[in-house]
């Protein structure tokens, strides 16, 4: 997924000063942001207040939307550096293509993992044969100094590691949840995991204080320590716990995001993680001219590549986790 944003503000995120060392309850706002002609989303990070959980930098949250009479997502090529991307479904599903060469129709239950590390391209759509309903998250992960200019990667795991009791089934994504560990590649220590509450599930799902967590709700009325959230809710949790409570009255799931709080100042604008301004515009043009052969080519996408926005006038700076 791309950030379609015309003009995007820089993010300048890292550092630990306003990660909450204790548990806490913050509501995250969301911001409505279209993507492509046919697909709204709710970005819940970066938000004002909040840039990173963990190393996750960046959360979007769709539908489920009809789309069984629309083209449904339709995000052509882009580029990508820094970051991983983590697509996650819930309903339909999604054509994933990439400069490797990479073609892949994601479906629930699969992650789809993009390690961009120095550059990559790709794009994601709708496949022309589609479910009727669309719906599911795309989050990325910041990757660390030493970590990202690795070589660019694609995986696809259908087989993931499952926690399960008290009405609670974990599929865990990224990192280790409770002693089972995903298959996935990851750089820093994470978690991400879909955890299914049926109607009447009670569970206190063991978590690390050294983490910071946040819930980010998919369906259902899921209780995250005692709170309520609606679908679409993206609750920060702070760090210090080591286990969290979970309930609910009717069937409801929420994607569980954590990670040890991301040390590294970093500057995310557009679709690239970097850490200067420099290195953003390089990357910039390095798209605009398709210089060299840096973020490849996305073939067999019907259309246009994305132009990149325009910088801002003032220089990006790499800096805390400031609000
Ligand atoms: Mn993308």
């Amino acid at each position: 997924m791309s950030n379609l944003d015309l003009h995007p503000a820089p993010t300048r995120c890292g550092g630990r000063q306003d990660v909450t060392a204790q548990p806490v309850q913050e509501l995250l706002p969301a911001k409505d942001v279209r993507l492509g002609e046919s697909t709204m989303v709710r970005r819940l990070l970066p938000s004002m207040g909040r840039r990173m959980i963990g190393a996750w930098a960046f959360v979007d949250h769709y539908g489920p939307d009809d789309i069984a009479d629309e083209p449904g997502m339709q995000v052509p090529p882009h580029p990508h550096m820094g970051l991983q991307t983590v697509s996650w479904l819930h309903a339909g599903e999604v054509l994933h293509r990439d400069s490797l060469g990479s073609e892949q129709l994601l479906r629930p239950g699969e992650l789809g993992l993009m390690t961009s590390g120095r550059a990559i391209s790709h794009s994601e759509e709708s496949p022309r044969e589609h479910a009727p309903s669309l719906h599911g998250a795309q989050l990325w992960v910041a990757l660390p100094d030493e970590h990202r200019h690795t070589a660019p990667a694609w995986e696809h795991h259908r087989e993931l590691p499952t926690v399960t009791g008290g009405g609670l089934r974990a599929t865990v994504l990224m990192g280790d949840l409770d002693g089972s560990l995903s298959p996935a590649t990851t750089f820093t220590p994470i978690v991400g995991a879909d955890v299914s509450l049926t109607a009447g599930a009670s569970a206190r799902l063991p978590v690390r204080p050294d983490f910071e967590y946040a819930a980010l709700t998919m369906s259902g009325e899921p209780e995250v320590d005692g709170t309520r959230l609606a679908p679409g809710a993206l609750l920060y949790l702070g760090c210090g716990r080591s286990e969290l409570p979970l309930r609910a009255d009717v069937d409801s799931a929420f994607m569980l995001l954590g990670g040890e709080p991301f040390e590294e100042r970093i500057v995310m604008w557009w679709n690239f993680v970097g850490r200067s301004h420099e290195e953003i515009a390089e990357a910039r043009t390095d798209w605009m001219t398709g210089s060299g052969s840096r973020f490849g080519e996305v073939r067999g996408y019907a259309g246009d590549r994305l132009p990149a926005p325009t910088l801002p006038p003032v220089a990006l700076r790499a800096r805390g986790r400031v609000r």
